[in-house]
């Protein structure tokens, strides 16, 4: 048993940056991840897909040039888009420069499975058969993430179908793919393989697509999606699924049936707490709590996707610098997620932050919203094709401060960014309408929006 100050399991965002900041700080830190330091994002999620995105958004521009200023003979070519994620991404999904990088703040990195055994105890089996026991004198951190869910489909098990690994490391676009699920990641693939020349279904049972985020930003983003010629079925499920002579065919309760090359199955995520070895600390995976420093016992933290306020890269992060200055000692704000941001990079992009309308009224807040439609904006009107979009403000009517909004258009996620101030620091909804908003820019829609609210 090798003692040491903290062990941290899983190397997701968080996780990484963690245990290099912890050790940058003299602890002796051990980190340990099953696959690739890093975790999911920079490996096959937002770095990979957001690649894949600005290929199909630069040919969905040069598409439109023709009403705008000028021609381009499109010549869609996934192989420089598999080429980018490959060696700017993922260096061949190899970790070595994550490692190098930990271990040079003074990490010791093992690749294997972390295991609790104890309170402050872990095992680490390693990929190579080596089995560590640590003691962790300040503690654990738990930062192991989620792998892809699949719905119990009839026949869907027993299919090679995609996950979000698969979609990033193809090589080939197919020739039809049905996309089952219109969440975040199931949307911004499937608009980024119709670009790249793909036939898309969307299977949605939710009756839009992005059912979690503002019924006028899912309609905005289906307006888009039927120009991409993407086939969108919502209120829709799938009854079972077959794969023959390289075809799948999805029947559905509607009693139609799709058929295509590839199905992407993108329908959530399940989290892997349940390989941690929790119930060795009498923690049951399924009913964690975690407070505001992200403990979840006395010198037992958990970060990430698994803690369940929101499944993003700059939450991950956010949680570890919370959990950082906790195992450090040190004083400093909490985790606090009123203000939480998230972007489907869609195009139009579709941005929000704190609560949706339903989400507000549903909490008991005296709702007043206010919208504008983006689309009828100056920029909108300068800018062409594809400006069509929503500002959508949610407020507290009695505290006068915003308590959500949701912006879909061209760069959304970087309008979204004032809102998120105005909702992290109260600002008062009086002194957002006092403010000067350029001229002509997408952002104005916001000053649109205000009287309302
Ligand atoms: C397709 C896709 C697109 C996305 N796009 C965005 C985006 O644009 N913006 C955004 O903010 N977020 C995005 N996300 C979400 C983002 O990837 C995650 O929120 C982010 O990776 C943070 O996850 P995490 O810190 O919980 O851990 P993860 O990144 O999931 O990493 C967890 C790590 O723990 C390891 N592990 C698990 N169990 C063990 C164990 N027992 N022992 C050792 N190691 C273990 C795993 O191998 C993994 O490396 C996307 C996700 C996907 C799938």
């Amino acid at each position: 048993m090798t003692r040491v100050d903290l062990v941290v399991i899983g190397t997701g965002p968080g996780g990484e940056s963690l245990a290099t900041q912890a050790a940058r700080a003299g602890l002796s830190v051990v980190a340990v991840d099953r696959h690739l330091v890093g975790g999911e994002c920079p490996n096959y999620g937002g770095i990979p897909t957001k690649m894949i995105l600005r290929g199909a958004h630069a040919l969905a521009d040069a598409a439109r040039l023709p009403e705008i200023g000028g021609g381009a003979r499109l010549l869609p070519a996934w192989a420089q888009v598999a080429h980018r994620i490959r060696s700017e991404a993922t260096d061949d999904w190899d970790d070595t420069v994550a490692v190098d990088r930990l271990r040079d703040a003074g990490a010791t990195v093992h690749h294997g499975i972390g295991r609790l055994v104890g309170p402050r105890r872990v095992v680490i089996e390693t990929s190579t058969g080596e089995v560590h026991e640590y003691e962790a004198t300040r503690g654990v951190v738990l930062n192991p993430g989620t792998r892809p869910a699949a719905p119990p489909i009839e026949g869907l098990a027993e299919t090679p179908y995609w996950t979000n690994r698969d979609a990033v490391a193809t090589e080939t676009v197919p020739e039809r793919l049905i996309v089952l699920g219109g969440g975040p990641i199931g949307c911004e693939m499937a608009q980024a393989f119709a670009r790249f020349g793909a036939a898309v279904t969307v299977v949605e049972p939710a009756d839009r697509l992005l059912p979690r985020e503002e019924p006028e930003a899912s309609a905005v983003l289906r307006d888009a999606f039927v120009t991409d010629g993407i086939t969108v079925l919502t209120g829709v499920g799938a009854t079972s699924v077959a794969y023959a002579e390289d075809v799948f065919t999805m029947h559905l309760d509607s009693g139609e049936a799709v058929s295509a090359e590839r199905l992407l199955v993108a329908t959530g995520r399940i989290s892997n707490l349940d390989g941690v070895g929790l119930d060795a600390v009498g923690l049951d995976p399924s009913a964690l709590q975690v407070d505001d420093r992200m403990r979840a016992a006395d010198g037992l933290w958990v970060i990430g996707d698994v803690v369940g306020a929101g499944a993003y890269t700059h939450l991950s992060m956010y949680q570890a610098a919370v959990a950082l200055r906790d195992v450090l000692g040190q004083e400093g704000e909490r985790a606090d997620y009123r203000a939480v941001p998230h972007v489907t990079f869609t195009d139009p992009e579709v941005a929000g932050v704190g609560l949706t309308e339903a989400e507000a009224r549903a909490a008991g807040i005296d709702v007043v919203v206010g919208s504008a439609d983006l689309g009828a904006s100056s920029r909108a009107f300068t800018y062409g094709p594809g400006a069509a979009g929503v500002v959508k403000l949610v407020a507290d009517r009695d505290a006068g401060v915003l308590v959500g909004a949701t912006v879909a258009g061209p760069a959304g996620g970087e309008i979204v960014s004032m809102l998120v101030l105005a909702v992290h620091a109260r600002v008062p909804v009086a002194q957002l309408r006092s403010m000067i908003y350029a001229y002509p820019t997408f952002h104005r829609a916001i000053e649109t929006a205000l009287p309302e609210v």
